[in-house]
């Protein structure tokens, strides 16, 4: 077993480090927040980097990377700013793989390419008002029509809806057909007539809507269809096992930034005629920050390393989400505590990976789920 970073690996990590901590400082992601406005020169600057084409081959425009440089870039994305991961990680990763993984030849080439340049996002269109933990009620119908789909019915929680050019939904084609053969995925254009978006107000991240998306006899052609009439299920499936990782990763990121601001607090501040480090209390906060966003990076890494081989990796993705999410809690957590009032003013950055952290915890499957998921394996062997 080697544990040892590629060349490559340590070189993304380094180039990516310093790309978001010249082009999104504390100041920067901050203001964009506090103005709800979505920084599109940050994420094309990113693409640019060859960010935004790394879960698809090159033909398209991408690089194919492996998972562990996907989990490399998640963590840098999400100690610079979650709200760019809110955005990058539905196109880049879940909607982009999906298409390249299941989607047609035209579909690959009309929107990989886009993608890759970062001139188009697609939004994951999974979550309804009824239907968040248990997808498989999901009410939004798609009935064909002629050589169309016509789709009615209403999508919650629809992270960048607003700026993307394609909703990658999850419908239901069948309504007396089980969730496994009743259900697909068609790429909805968000200027399709019939479809409104309106964007939530929210806790954190707040540069990327989350938006509802109201379908009222939207039409889109047959071949927007993705995969198999009736197959949607295990494409969803299939892509959130990746996106559980991913969400691990980005506990991981989060974690390393607020114990990366903590560590150098530690060091500055000065109480009692030392620096606080040296105060065993703050220096036992910082060890379990340590500890926290190792064992979050390996489960994350192990999950991810599954999924390079083609192994099953739904109790090893279920395990790193969870992990990795409240690992990132518990470090900014003790981040906060560690700069004491200053934690709690934004020009420090460190409230800001305290609000952010708590959606890792609820999206992509809540814990409560990913325990259920866990258990459930651990209950078969
Ligand atoms: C900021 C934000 C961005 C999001 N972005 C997207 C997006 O881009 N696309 C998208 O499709 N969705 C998105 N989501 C939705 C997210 O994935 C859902 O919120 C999540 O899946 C949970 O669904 P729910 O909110 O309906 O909660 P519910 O399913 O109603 O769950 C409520 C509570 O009950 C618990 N619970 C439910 N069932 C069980 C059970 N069987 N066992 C134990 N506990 C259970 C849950 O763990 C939770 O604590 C986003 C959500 C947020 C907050």
């Amino acid at each position: 077993m080697d544990f040892t970073l590629s060349a490559e690996h340590q070189q993304l990590r380094r180039t990516l480090r310093e790309f978001f901590e010249a082009e999104a400082p504390v100041d920067v992601i901050a203001r964009f927040d506090r103005d709800e406005e979505f920084n599109s020169e940050l994420y094309l600057k990113a693409a640019r980097l060859g960010l935004s084409g790394l879960a698809f081959g090159e033909q398209y425009g991408g690089s194919d990377a492996d998972q562990i440089s996907i989990c490399i870039a998640v963590e840098e994305i999400a100690r610079a700013s979650a709200a760019l991961a809110y955005a990058w990680l539905p196109t880049a990763t879940f909607c982009a793989k999906g298409v390249y993984r299941f989607g047609t030849e035209e579909q690959k080439k009309e929107i990989l390419p886009q993608v890759a340049a970062g001139t188009l996002r697609l939004a994951m269109g999974l979550t309804e008002p009824e239907a968040g933990s248990d997808l498989t009620h999901l009410s939004t119908r798609a009935v064909r029509d002629g050589d169309d789909f016509v789709i009615r019915g209403q999508k919650v929680f629809t992270t960048g809806a607003d700026t993307a050019g394609y909703i990658f939904a999850f419908v239901r084609t069948d309504p007396d057909a089980p969730a496994s053969r009743g259900m697909s995925v068609l790429l909805v254009p968000t200027g399709a007539e019939g479809l409104t978006i309106r964007p939530l107000r929210k806790l954190a991240g707040q540069s990327t809507h989350t938006c509802e998306v109201f379908l009222n006899d939207v039409r889109v052609p047959k071949e927007n269809l993705v995969g198999e009439l009736g197959g949607g299920l295990s494409i969803i499936f299939e892509l959130l096992d990746a996106e559980r990782i991913y969400v691990g990763a980005q506990g991981t990121g989060l974690g390393q930034g607020a114990l990366d601001l903590a560590l150098k607090y530690a060091k500055e501040r000065v109480q009692f005629g030392k620096p606080i480090i040296e105060h065993q209390a703050v220096g036992h906060m910082l060890a379990d920050m340590a500890m926290d966003v190792q064992t979050a990076r390996l489960i994350t890494w192990q999950a991810a390393w599954r999924l390079d081989q083609g192994l099953d990796c739904t109790l090893e993705a279920s395990m790193a989400k969870v992990h990795g999410s409240e690992a990132g809690t518990r470090c900014a957590a003790r981040g906060m505590q560690i700069l004491g009032g200053y934690s709690y003013m934004v020009e420090y950055g460190m409230e800001r990976y305290w609000r952010e952290t708590k959606l890792y915890e609820i999206a992509g499957g809540t814990n409560q789920i990913m325990r259920n998921v866990i258990a459930k394996h651990l209950g078969r062997s």
